[in-house]
């Protein structure tokens, strides 16, 4: 998972960002709403973490802006407002979950990942994809009834494949997924990591999509489920 924290509270923003390391997601952070707007617009992270007091405005008018582009990025604010009004004009702005600082990280955590499914279509926390039984909250995945070991990056190559089946990424948009948008990698490392999940899982659990890009495979594809 890919998620943007805007926090202009720099000891708060490096403890939440550690937090979200261990759970091995990547995680991109600034402290002002318009670089955040020029990552949301470019790169289309899966979750925004959004505070309200910024330097430079109200995080709200951003997602209000975003909303109003059709940007349907789910934003979980934090505030330390904790009047009820200030709380119903988060969610009427279009914010899909709030949290009141002081705030428990792993309760973050727990919300971000219940976001992630929502926003995904996905009720719970483990699912069933043809052969392969994955549960992304205790990292476990079993293919064949077999436990197999995948790596941190395998992981968040798989997570961004089955939370949009059907979706072709584009070589650059698996690496923000995989690498986040600061860092720098070498160019065939993407393949490395398909290379490597076919190997363990099959080769059909990812697609090439010619001049394209990679998506779920169509035997890993949720039964029923029409390939968007
Ligand atoms: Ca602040």
């Amino acid at each position: 998972m890919y998620v943007l924290l805007v926090e202009d509270d720099p000891l708060l923003a490096s403890g939440i960002e550690t937090a979200l390391g261990m759970e091995g997601w990547i995680v991109s952070c600034v402290s002002e709403g318009h670089q955040a707007d020029a990552i949301v617009q470019r790169q289309a992270p899966d979750i925004v973490i959004m505070d309200r007091g910024l330097p430079d405005g109200d995080g709200l008018d951003w997602v209000r802006l975003w909303r109003n582009k059709h940007i349907t990025t789910p934003v979980l604010v934090l505030t330390a407002r904790d009047a009820v009004k200030d709380r119903i004009e988060g969610l009427d702005t279009g914010a899909d979950d709030y949290l009141i600082k002081p705030f428990d990280l792993d309760e973050l955590t727990s919300r971000l990942r219940a976001l992630y499914r929502r926003s995904s279509g996905r009720a719970a926390p483990h699912q069933t994809l043809g052969r392969l039984a994955i549960n992304f909250k205790d990292k476990q995945l079993l293919h064949e009834g077999n436990e197999v070991n995948i790596s941190r990056l395998e992981w968040r190559l798989l997570e961004a494949l089955v939370n949009a089946p059907g979706k072709t990424f584009t070589p650059d948009q698996l690496q923000d997924r995989l690498y986040g948008y600061s860092e720098g990698v070498e160019s065939n490392a993407l393949n490395v990591h398909v290379h490597n999940l076919r190997r363990k899982l099959g080769n059909d659990v990812i697609e090439t999509v010619r001049g394209l890009g990679f998506r779920l495979g169509p035997c890993q594809a949720p039964r029923g489920e029409d390939l968007r």
